[in-house]
């Protein structure tokens, strides 16, 4: 009896652009083998994530939906000025969930032996409709289709568009995560079970609970989630806070318990004068703050032979839109539809895929510059 050999999917980056990949082209009846630069498991790391339904849809497309619940349903938006005071409100249900409760749920669709850790891209090359990529420690793998799911920083990208790059946007967003139950009854009753921000000229600080660390939405086992959307502008300011503890500088973000001590203490102090009391409970209570700089990304093509790019290392969108991880899912879950309906022909099915998602990506990323912009008032 002939059995037909499966097409193989080298996927890059073993986040969640990945793990979605990963999991809608199995469905499809693809090989897949991740490759992940992290040496180590990166489940424990992440924050808060609204939970849009791409996102229940790549899930339960890989048949990994379950009983239990993937987030925390807020009923309200509320706005409060830096006194506290409840300037508005309205009946909004919307659901959060966290990087980390997405990540486990969605490794577990990989056959472990498929999820390879440490291992870092550095090259590929295609011939014809095969495609080789090399990695940092000597691997080499062979493949169908190589998927650039490997975020902001993407080297695939980097060797098929070395022009395009990251812009930056004039603002950052300060973030830190804290245990529900080391709030004050005050604080409790001010924010759960709501999205609570206050908005003021150049600065929009939100909140809203996530699950716990173990992926709990047990009430008193969950994490209040919070972001501070501050200016810095780019030069000195700019370095300034995105130089760590040990005066490394870094691209786009200093990770929890790195920040510089004289950058936190300046940040927690502007957060005790200008926020109102909830909030600024949840900064003290932060033991580890850490800060990502607003960047734009818009690439102007996705597919290049059988390489193709995915997620964050094509279209990075403001994080306004909430919409960065549910593009990488549209993207994903739309790929291993476009594969399915066309098996015989990758390259056309993936030109038909290509037209579609970069629609998506333009439109996300010209909204949410819009918005961004607005909100903060045209970050310089
Ligand atoms: C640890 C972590 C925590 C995050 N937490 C949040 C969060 O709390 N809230 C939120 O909204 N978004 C978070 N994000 C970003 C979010 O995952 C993305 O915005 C979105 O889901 C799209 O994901 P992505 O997989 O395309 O890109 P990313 O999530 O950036 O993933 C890219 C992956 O590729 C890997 N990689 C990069 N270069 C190479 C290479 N050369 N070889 C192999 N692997 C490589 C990276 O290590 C990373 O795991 C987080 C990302 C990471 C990696």
């Amino acid at each position: 009896m002939l059995v037909e050999k499966k097409p193989r999917a080298l996927i890059i980056g073993g986040s969640l652009g990945g793990l979605f990949a990963a999991n809608s082209l199995l469905q499809s009846g693809w090989d897949v083998d991740v490759f992940e630069r992290s040496p180590s498991a990166l489940d424990s790391r992440g924050g808060g994530i609204v939970l849009q339904p791409q996102v229940v849809a790549a899930i339960n497309n890989a048949g990994l939906g379950s009983a239990s619940p993937l987030g925390v349903l807020s009923q309200e938006r509320v706005y409060l000025d830096r006194h506290g005071e409840v300037l508005q409100s309205a009946f909004m249900p919307q659901t959060q969930t966290s990087w980390n409760t997405l990540y486990r749920r969605l490794v577990r669709g990989i056959p472990s032996e498929r999820y390879h850790r440490g291992q870092r891209l550095t090259s590929f090359s295609q011939d014809g409709e095969r495609i080789t990529a090399r990695f940092e420690a000597g691997a080499i793998a062979e493949g169908d289709l190589l998927v650039g799911a490997d975020g902001p920083d993407s080297t695939v990208r980097s060797i098929l568009l070395p022009e395009t790059s990251l812009s930056y946007s004039g603002y950052v967003v300060w973030r830190g995560l804290v245990p529900e139950r080391s709030v004050s009854p005050e604080t409790a009753a001010a924010l759960t079970d709501k999205f609570v921000f206050q908005h003021d000229p150049e600065s929009l600080m939100l909140q809203y609970l996530v699950p716990g660390e173990d992926g709990s939405t047990n009430p008193g086992e969950r994490r209040f989630n919070w972001l501070w959307y501050l200016k810095a502008a780019k030069g000195e300011t700019l370095d300034a806070v995105l130089t760590d503890r040990q005066g490394v500088h870094r691209r786009h973000s200093v990770p929890p318990g790195m920040l510089a001590p004289a950058q936190e203490r300046v940040f927690r102090d502007y957060a005790e004068a200008n926020v109102n009391p909830a909030f600024r409970e949840l900064v003290e209570k932060t033991h580890e703050i850490f800060v990502q700089a607003i960047v734009d990304l818009a690439v102007p093509q996705m597919v290049f032979g059988r390489a193709i790019l995915l997620g964050d290392a094509a279209f990075v969108p403001r994080p306004h839109t909430a919409g960065s991880t549910s593009k990488a899912a549209e993207n994903a879950l739309s790929l291993g539809a476009a594969l399915r309906a066309s098996p015989t022909d990758i390259d056309m099915a993936l030109r038909l895929w290509e037209s579609d998602q970069l629609n998506v990506g333009r439109q996300m990323i010209e909204w949410g510059v819009r918005m961004g912009d607005r909100l903060m008032r045209a970050a310089a």
